[in-house]
């Protein structure tokens, strides 16, 4: 744990005890802090106080006594309305903060030169993440990982200057993070998300950008007219800003060009990587995934040989375009995360011959925005509430069916690949671009589904006699 110094003999009020804000408030005690927790939800505040957190409801407090609200990421700060306790806390000019300003804090005091790599974007953040994390560790860095991939940041092992952070951000935990200065901040990419939450896209970008403002080296993707602008912005005269692009060749910065990595510098280009042939670096996308954690690494001190080898051995991250089995040139692909259309782009221009299976809960606008793929989908088996809808989108050229569950559009993809096999690759793709909750818990229980469903249809004898496991 990281104890939290910074508010040492203080009065806190802390709202929200899930995982994050558990392990927020017991950070807080352990430096010293006074903590008073509470949530909405009963069964929370039971288990703080069972952990030994002072809890009471943050209506009966004293705003004007506290030093700082501290609120959980997933705590409304501005839309679609503030939450109670944010109009009580701007009432007494209280800070509104959240754990990875607490982080950020701790670190300038008490270990200002552990390096602090902050990973934000609308996509791709946690593959950019794992892949930092991975390519350090594997060049024999002690490697810390966390915030929204995952262990709450200040859960993670205490301040150590040979210790490298490398921390995810959503938007939520930076807006509440008023003074993040990582040693580099990464930008990968902004496009409408989430904006139910932030009101409309001027202020989610105005909040993302916060990411790179104070950071001493800033790595920013240009592909969208929003992070370009803050790279232009940012970049005027100043040597601290990297682009990358996955895209078109950038100046000083490293972009993608066909399979490899090059790299700008001082108006040379030369290659720094490629990628062909790793399978969990497939994609245009994760072109622009490796090329922030390339700068990134080399920023750290590896040097190249290091961060290709990194990339060699990333073993990729589960439900993201996860290849689960391959039956000679026929691939299993788990890509459950793909939960809207945008998402599921990326997959469907990964492969040629796609068997697809798509369908759930849908999201508004369906899978139009998606047509210029059409021609490479050998069949789509549609499954969950959406399938109705995206037949009748694809019935102008597509060959579909309506499997209705995931087991059967396994079994019936896996039937038609063997039959189409002409010695190409063939990708049986589960890549939704729908929500999982009209038959599913969660994108990770759905993609558990789709695993125990491609084992199914291999059968028992197929797995050890005819098939290679590549992941
Ligand atoms: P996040 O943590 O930002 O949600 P993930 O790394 O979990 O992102 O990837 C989620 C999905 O987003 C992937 O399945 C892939 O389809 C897509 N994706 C990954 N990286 C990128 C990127 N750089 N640009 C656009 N889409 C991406």
């Amino acid at each position: 744990m990281i104890a939290v110094t910074t508010y040492k003999g203080k009065k806190v009020a802390l709202f929200g005890l899930g995982g994050s804000g558990m392990a927020t408030a017991l950070a807080l005690i352990a430096g010293g802090a006074e903590v008073i927790a509470y949530d909405d939800n009963p069964e929370r505040v039971a288990a703080a106080k069972e952990a030994g957190i002072d809890t009471q409801n943050l209506r009966e407090v004293d705003f004007s006594t506290l030093e700082a609200l501290v609120l959980a990421p997933g705590v409304p700060l501005t839309h679609p309305k503030p939450h109670w306790t944010v109009e009580l806390a701007k009432s007494h000019d209280v800070p509104i903060i959240g754990d990875v300003e607490l982080f950020a804090g701790e670190r300038r005091v008490v270990s200002p030169n552990a390096t602090f790599i902050a990973i934000t974007g609308t996509n791709g953040k946690s593959t950019t993440t794992a892949l930092i994390s991975h390519v350090l560790e594997s060049a024999g860095r002690d490697v810390q990982m966390g915030g929204n991939i995952g262990r709450a940041v200040l859960s993670l092992d205490p301040l150590n200057v040979n210790s490298i952070y490398v921390i995810e951000c959503s938007s939520y935990q930076i807006d509440l993070a008023p003074t993040l200065d990582p040693t580099i901040g990464i930008l990968l990419n902004l496009a409408p998300d989430h904006l139910e939450r932030h009101g409309d896209m001027d202020h989610y970008a105005s909040i993302k950008e916060r990411l790179v403002a104070a950071s001493d080296e800033a790595i920013i993707g240009v592909d969208d007219d929003y992070s370009a602008a803050i790279a232009a912005y940012y970049g005027g005269n100043e040597h601290r800003i990297h682009r990358i692009s996955n895209v078109s060749a950038v100046d000083e910065g490293v972009y993608l060009d066909g399979h490899c990595l090059e790299r700008s510098k001082g108006g040379l280009h030369h290659q720094v990587a490629d990628l062909e042939g790793i399978p969990s670096l497939r994609g245009a996308h994760n072109g622009q995934n490796a090329a922030a954690c390339w700068l990134a690494c080399a920023l750290a001190g590896l040097s190249e040989a290091e961060i290709q080898a990194g990339f060699s051995s990333f073993p990729g991250l589960a439900h993201r375009m996860e290849p689960v089995l391959a039956v000679g040139n026929i691939v299993f692909v788990n890509d459950s995360k793909a939960t809207n259309a945008d998402a599921a782009s990326m997959a469907l221009a990964s492969y040629d011959h796609i068997y697809w299976i798509a369908g759930g809960l849908a999201k508004e606008g369906g899978i139009s925005s998606l047509r210029q793929f059409f021609p490479k989908i050998e069949k789509a088996y549609l499954i969950g509430e959406a399938a109705p809808e995206f037949a009748a989108v694809l019935s102008d050229g597509v060959a579909f069916e309506i499997s209705g569950t995931l087991d059967i559009a396994v079994h019936r993809a896996f039937a038609d690949a063997k039959n189409g096999d002409d010695g190409t690759e063939r990708a049986i793709l589960l890549s939704p671009a729908c929500a999982s909750f009209d038959q599913f818990a969660n994108f990770e229980l759905r993609g558990e589904a789709f695993r125990e469903a491609v084992i199914d249809a291999v059968g028992p004898v197929g797995c050890e006699n005819e098939f290679t496991e590549v992941s």
